[in-house]
């Protein structure tokens, strides 16, 4: 049984990942400072002997003796870490030196949920680890993406000059149950407004692309990841391939709810990248791993759940 840190437990995809770990026999100390997170999400968990809630913020030091720390901690949703840039840039930045900090003084390893945006709107595609980005460090996305860079950074430097045991995935859109219903990212905000008979409201022309992974996917890929011995570190693409536009995202939704609700056309945002797909070849060779669930399956598992609670 490993003691395991998750910063950020409280959310969608922590969430899933704290019930993974519990029902693998580990204890898990949940760490959440519920800004985006909710007690709703854990709620099947509380009670269980081996996990433990600490409401704690991560731009603030804490200290556990652990084996291992997910560090998810941070908004991920554009309106929620554009609601307060200066506060997610924080929780990137020094959530990461609070926590590689306490992995370095216990020994632990500990993973960093990093992010496709660290490649901003590329010009490669599909984009490889190798490949450093287009992102802009002023605009209006750059809290959440620099602040990610840095903690890639700050990850490597805690490695190469304390010999902390890091892992750095890269995760490409993820969607599933407990997303929060006002979350506002597409997937979330196209099952809410089709099932509540709205508009579904496409940002731009809808031709943009994204590439979305289920859920348990991603949180299989993550323990994966965690297992691997010491000398690979990552980072590494966890994301399904499959790269769909907007539009037909929109239009599968409605299909698959039988909603009766049209399509909306909204400005699309500054810096909104046009294109996004991973090349997942270091994670089937380094992990074995690649998706097993796709959109439509994962889709339907969402819209069940968003049937349940809007
Ligand atoms: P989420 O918003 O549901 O979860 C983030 C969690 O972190 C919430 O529970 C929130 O309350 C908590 N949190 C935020 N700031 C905190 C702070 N200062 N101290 C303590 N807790 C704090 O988002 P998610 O989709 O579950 O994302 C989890 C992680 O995965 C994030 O780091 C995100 O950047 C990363 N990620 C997610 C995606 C995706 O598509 N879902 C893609 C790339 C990367
Ligand atoms: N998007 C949209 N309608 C929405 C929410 C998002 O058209 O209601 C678009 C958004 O502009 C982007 C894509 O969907 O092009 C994915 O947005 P999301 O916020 O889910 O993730 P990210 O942009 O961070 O990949």
């Amino acid at each position: 049984m490993k003691q395991i840190l998750v910063t950020g437990g409280a959310g969608f995809i922590g969430s899933h990942l704290c019930a993974r770990l519990l029902s693998e026999g580990h204890s898990v100390i949940c760490l959440d400072n519920f800004f985006t997170g909710s007690r709703s999400n854990i709620l099947p968990l509380i009670g269980h002997k081996f996990f433990e809630v600490v409401r704690h913020d991560v731009t603030l030091p804490y200290y556990a003796e652990v084996d291992e720390v997910y560090n998810l901690a941070c908004p991920a949703s554009p309106i929620h870490y554009q609601f307060d840039a200066i506060q997610t840039v924080k929780t990137s930045v020094m959530g990461a030196i609070n926590m590689l900090g306490n992995a370095s003084r216990t020994k632990a390893k500990i993973l960093q949920a990093s992010t496709s945006e660290v490649y901003g709107d590329p010009f490669e595609h599909p984009q490889k680890e190798s490949y450093w980005g287009n992102v802009n460090p002023i605009g209006i996305r750059s809290c959440y993406d620099e602040g990610k860079r840095v903690a890639e950074t700050l990850f490597m430097d805690y490695h190469r000059i304390n010999n902390v045991r890091i892992k750095i995935i890269r995760i490409f859109n993820t969607y599933g149950p407990n997303m929060h219903p006002n979350d506002g990212r597409v997937v979330s905000n196209f099952i809410v407004q089709a099932l509540q008979g709205q508009d579904l409201t496409i940002y731009g022309d809808g031709s943009q692309t994204r590439s979305f992974q289920y859920v348990d996917d991603l949180v299989e890929g993550m323990i994966r990841m965690m297992a691997t011995d010491d000398s690979f570190v990552g980072p590494v693409n966890i994301g399904n391939p499959n790269e769909f536009t907007i539009r037909e995202l929109a239009e599968k939704v409605i299909q698959m709810t039988g909603s009766t609700s049209k399509i909306a056309y909204r400005p699309l945002p500054h810096d909104d990248p046009k294109q996004r797909r991973p090349d997942i070849s270091l994670a089937k060779k380094r992990l074995d791993w690649e998706p097993t669930i796709q959109l439509e399956q994962g889709l339907q598992k969402t819209i069940e759940y968003f049937k349940g609670i809007v």
